[in-house]
């Protein structure tokens, strides 16, 4: 269904990741997780087309994706830090997600308020982003993201703000949700818990390119390397 084959990228000499070659099904849901810097977010946003590959490319159901520019591509990045348009309100910024659908104003209105609801934020429904505090804004652009149907949903530690309880809701509800819809996701998250909750499989990155992917019971009780190992032992 998406392939990502062979893919390198590098800042000048400084390689950040290379020879990432991953299948993905349908609808499976992908944890990645790494030590800090490894590249988790710079991978998220080549997949996006934001930047530029060095090498490989990207086939979603049989289409190359390289030539496509991000906003041709049936991807939806949520970033690490929420990107929300300050000049719309909470309701508007989540309304934003469906403005390429056939959906009447009154669906819009309907579906948007049903994410609002998801993500408790009912109460700041016409507040405007530089009102709201960080795990709200987050909040805020996770609905957008959701809203979209994409072929492909990339989440950067969509969940890093919230407060525990918070997020033990918001990521089993995700959960049910996406797999429910069958989003192919590519979930990045620095938390190795909610990498297993989450991953269908689990993918970790390190020393610039993958160490391990596998079921979240493989890569946990049986690391294929010293770095996975150490990774899921000690915390790197
Ligand atoms: P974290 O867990 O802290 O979010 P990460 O795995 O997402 O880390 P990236 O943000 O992808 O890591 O960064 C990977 C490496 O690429 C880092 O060494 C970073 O300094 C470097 N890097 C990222 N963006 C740029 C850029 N625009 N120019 C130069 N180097 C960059
Ligand atoms: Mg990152």
């Amino acid at each position: 269904f998406i392939s990502l084959n062979s893919l390198k990228k590098a800042y000048g000499n400084e390689t950040v990741f290379h020879s990432i070659h991953l299948d993905i099904n349908e609808g499976e849901i992908i944890s990645v997780v790494g030590p800090s810097g490894a590249g988790k977010s710079t991978l998220l946003r080549c997949i996006a087309g934001i930047e530029e590959l060095d090498e490989g490319n990207i086939w979603i159901e049989g289409e190359d994706m390289s030539p496509k520019p991000a906003h041709r591509r049936p991807i939806v990045m949520m970033f690490q830090q929420p990107l929300l348009f300050p000049h719309m309100t909470v309701m508007e910024n989540i309304m934003y997600g469906l403005t390429f659908t056939t959906l009447t104003k009154k669906e819009r209105i309907e579906k948007a308020t049903l994410y609002l609801k998801r993500m408790d934020m009912e109460n700041f429904r016409d507040f405007y982003p530089s009102e709201l505090s960080g795990g709200q804004q987050q909040r805020v652009s996770l609905a957008r993201a959701l809203i979209t149907d994409p072929k492909l949903l990339l989440l950067d530690e969509p969940l890093s703000s919230f407060d525990n309880e918070l997020r033990d809701g918001i990521r089993l509800w995700m959960k049910q949700w996406l797999k429910e819809k069958k989003i192919t996701t590519i979930f990045v998250t620095h938390d190795k818990e909610e990498a297993m909750l989450m991953g269908d499989r689990v993918v970790v990155i390190g020393n610039q390119t993958i160490q391990q992917c596998g079921n979240p019971i493989q890569v946990y009780d049986a690391p294929s390397n010293a770095f996975v190992a150490k990774f899921f032992s000690d915390g790197i």
